[in-house]
């Protein structure tokens, strides 16, 4: 696929996200003397800019529901654990813990502590350092200015913070780890307000130990009881039910487990609820709303599987970013393998999150390996399938479902139509686009088709740069005369799958700028005589102005402009080819065609003048003058606008 703008804005956001990995913390390390003698180093380390930022947000709490907290703590937790598994499955030399791997919530009334643990992977000194101390999620800048103008706390949800999430409830935060396989553990400390201290720590058990500080009971600000059993049962039964792993509270005399750790896409469809579903999809999402749409799949037989996917219901910040994950993981056998699975998920269906379990895979499998298997391969197939059916539905039920989902996404499923022949009939049906006929509405192909006047056979459409620049194409004319409905496609990637696709149900997409346009075959003997009338003047032309079209004819396109210029039928577009030079490709440069409107006086003058005058040189100069304003007309460029405006200027001179 050809690099476009769409690149260009994804490259920046790539920058930006190189720029902030990099901009890590400054040290300002000092040697600290304890008791016995004993000097541990602990560094005070400044937070990455963009995670200061969204700390105070946090610590200001502008996000209402702050139980959630717990959730995204749990989720860090169970990560964790997840990952030890593996790990140690695969590197049988790693000394790790795999005993009994747990989450423990555990509470100090008086103190007003609440402590998270896991027996998971941990982390090193360097990694809470990178992990924590700084966001490398791109488009966290742009989000942090758009929550400052906007000053809608919700919109942070859309994000997922994570971690940070604690200091909506704590004013101090102390994490303590020990990576499994290592010997030493490390201590974080912060107030979340600029900086945090790392100090190496002993006697540290494997995993993640994660203890707030918590601020003052404040029902009125949803700050609850944090260190109340009961209530951190209710947020653990109501967010984290679904974690596979036991999250044990320590009780009164035996630590019980919360959850009921079933995992739900291996449970019966009808007895998950609702909220359920939704929970875990901001488990596997880490988005904070709920999402648009559910979808589950299951596959019985020889090659068993398991699929419970989502569609989010807004897009991710960093949804064009080249490097972005995918948010498809895999399971097998209910024992997660990885993120980020590219080999289910193809790129048009980024947007998808959720869980894919296969019963016959080995556990050992690599990325390099899923791209081959042949089962991935048919589970790929049947989960695109799945979510371009479901969004056909959405469709048909007429909800406000589809108009959200193609407004956060349309524009990445139209990148289907360029690489997935198989489906590209499925992936039109759920399209929609802009037209002539209500600034206001989208309509379907299916829609569009059925509504089409008599004698139209074709799909018009025009790609341009906006709505405007379209409707006032002079090539629009004799197209809204007859009341054609026209798509209007402004979308980059439009350009792009047009010249790809030809047909949506038998009928043939047809550019209104391109090719010859007939649209009164009827009328043929009137036209017959204009073009002997004309013939001189167009073939003189033609020459007059070889620099820059390669013919020039008579239009059926137009009624009120003198002059238009189209395509040829395989032409790339103006704005196509913008684009390309933008992206810096080289291309030899493109000559188009030149439309004269039979009617216009201008048109009819100059062919008098062509055949009664000997000044030619005058009347090339009219022809160049024609050219440009139907370049103009257009919204395109000028090659030389200066010499335009000294032509016209000296026009204007004579009339006066
Ligand atoms: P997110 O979970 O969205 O990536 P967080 O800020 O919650 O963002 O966490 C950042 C990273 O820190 C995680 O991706 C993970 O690598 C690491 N991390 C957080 N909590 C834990 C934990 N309990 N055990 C191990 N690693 C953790």
């Amino acid at each position: 696929m050809p690099a476009g703008p769409r690149r260009s804005i994804a490259s920046e956001f790539v920058a930006t996200a190189k720029a902030m990995a990099a901009a890590t913390a400054k040290a300002t390390a000092k040697a600290t003397a304890t008791g016995e003698g004993k000097h541990v180093t602990t560094e005070t380390l400044e937070f990455q800019s963009e995670a200061r930022q969204l700390l105070q947000l946090m610590i200001h709490s502008i996000y209402s529901n702050k139980d959630i907290f717990l959730r995204e703590l749990v989720s860090n937790a169970s990560d964790a654990l997840d990952k030890v598994r593996l790990e140690a499955f695969r590197d049988k030399e790693l000394d790790a813990d795999t005993d009994d791997p747990h989450i423990e919530i555990s509470t100090d009334a008086e103190q007003r502590t609440l402590t998270v643990r896991d027996n998971g992977i941990g982390m090193t000194r360097d990694e809470v350092v990178s992990l924590i101390g700084t966001i490398a999620k791109s488009g966290t800048a742009e989000l942090l200015r758009e929550l400052k103008e906007s000053k809608d706390a919700e919109l942070i949800g859309q994000f997922g913070v994570g971690f940070y999430a604690s200091f909506m409830v704590a004013d101090k935060v102390t994490l303590v780890s020990r990576r499994a396989g290592t010997g030493e553990g490390v201590r974080w400390e912060s107030t979340g307000e600029g900086t945090y201290t790392v100090e190496p720590a002993d006697d540290v058990s494997q995993g993640t130990a994660v203890t707030l500080h918590l601020k003052p009971v404040d029902t009125e600000d949803r700050l609850f009881d944090y260190t109340d059993p009961a209530k951190l049962r209710e947020i653990v039964k109501r967010y984290s039910d679904f974690i596979t792993w036991p999250i044990r509270m320590a009780g009164e005399s035996e630590p019980e487990t919360v959850n009921s750790m079933k995992a739900l896409w291996a449970r019966p469809k009808n007895e998950v609820t609702e909220a359920e579903y939704h929970e875990f999809y901001k488990h596997v999402s880490h988005d904070w709303a709920d999402p648009l749409e559910t979808i589950r799949l299951q596959a019985e037989g020889t090659f068993e599987y398991q699929a419970l996917l989502f569609i989010p219901s807004q897009p991710p910040f960093d949804l064009f970013v080249r490097e972005r994950k995918r948010g498809v993981q895999l399971y097998v056998k209910r024992v997660f393998i990885m993120d980020d699975c590219e080999a289910l998920v193809p790129e048009y269906l980024r947007f998808v999150k959720g869980v894919v379990d296969a019963q016959d895979l080995s556990l050992n499998v690599s990325r390099e390996i899923l791209q081959q298997d042949r089962q991935i391969q048919l589970i790929r197939r049947r989960l695109v399938k799945k979510v371009l059916s479901s969004v056909k539905t959405m469709l048909a039920d007429n909800a406000d479902g589809y108009p959200k989902f193609w407004e956060a996404f349309g524009g990445v499923v139209k990148e289907g139509l360029l690489v997935d022949q198989e489906n590209r009939e499925a992936i039109l049906e759920i399209c929609s686009f802009g037209t002539t006929r209500d600034p206001d509405e989208q309509v379907t192909l299916r829609r569009y088709a059925e509504r089409m006047k008599d004698g139209q056979q074709h799909i018009y459409y025009l790609t341009g740069e906006s709505r405007t620049a379209i409707e006032n194409s002079p090539h629009m004319e004799a197209f809204r005369d007859r009341g054609f409905e026209v798509l209007v496609l402004t979308d980059p990637i439009d350009e792009m799958w047009v010249d790809t696709v030809t047909e949506f149900d038998g009928r043939r997409f047809q550019s209104i700028a391109k090719g010859q346009v007939d649209l009164d075959p009827e009328e043929s003997t009137e036209r017959e005589q204009q073009r002997e009338d004309f013939a001189p003047l167009l073939g003189w032309l033609t020459t007059a102005l070889a620099d820059d079209v390669k013919e020039v004819r008579l239009s059926s396109r137009l009624t009120t402009s003198p002059a238009c210029v189209v395509g040829d039928t395989h032409d790339v577009s103006p704005t196509l080819e913008k684009m390309y030079r933008a992206s810096g490709q080289e291309l030899p440069r493109i000559k188009r065609i030149l439309e004269l409107n039979p009617n216009h006086p201008l048109v009819t003058g100059l062919r008098t003048a062509h055949a009664e005058r000997d000044d030619k040189a005058g009347l090339a100069e009219t022809a160049e003058l024609l050219y440009g304003m139907a370049l103009l007309a257009e919204g395109g460029d000028l090659a030389d606008p200066g010499r335009f405006v000294k032509l016209v200027a000296t026009r204007l001179e004579r009339t006066l």
